[in-house]
């Protein structure tokens, strides 16, 4: 495929991919190559497309790197508002309430469930692995729900 810089009669400047330079003057001889602006089928190559944005079809800016960057969302309905405004109250009560044991959070959990000492309601950091491995002693731990604020 070739891509050629056209200018139709009116001196209107497009580009357009052809097969080769053979297929470009049978189709402009048949009157196939219509100017996109103005559909005047008199076109002749203008100087090769250099890869300079410029006028007519210019190359789309790079959009920003932060454009690529992904984060899960979901639109909420009305039920799933419902459920927003649960998990906000559940983490202002846990964040409120409960225990920042910080990094301890797995020895503490233990410590808890295995009834070392009383219970109460804690929260801190575990790693995946860790808040696995409590889930499979039986510990009810709960990841907590990010907020949708600390995306931002
Ligand atoms: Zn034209």
């Amino acid at each position: 495929m070739i891509k050629f810089a056209l200018r139709c009669a009116r001196g209107h400047e497009f580009h357009s991919w052809f097969q080769s330079s053979e297929a470009f003057d049978t189709q402009v001889k048949s009157g196939l190559v219509p100017c996109p602006l103005c559909q005047v089928t008199e076109v002749t190559k203008a100087i090769m497309a250099p890869a300079v944005a410029g006028r007519g079809e210019a190359e789309p800016a790079q959009p920003p790197a932060q454009a690529h960057l992904q984060t899960k969302v979901a639109l909420l309905d009305r039920h799933d508002r419902k459920s927003r405004e649960m998990i906000d109250a559940f983490r202002r009560r846990i964040f409120a309430e409960a225990d920042d044991v910080g990094s301890r959070f797995a020895e503490e959990a233990r410590k808890i469930h295995n009834g070392v000492v009383p219970e109460r309601a804690i929260h801190g950091q575990a790693s995946i692995g860790d808040a696995r491995a409590l889930i499979e002693e039986g510990v009810p731990v709960l990841p907590v729900p990010p907020s949708p604020d600390e995306y931002n």
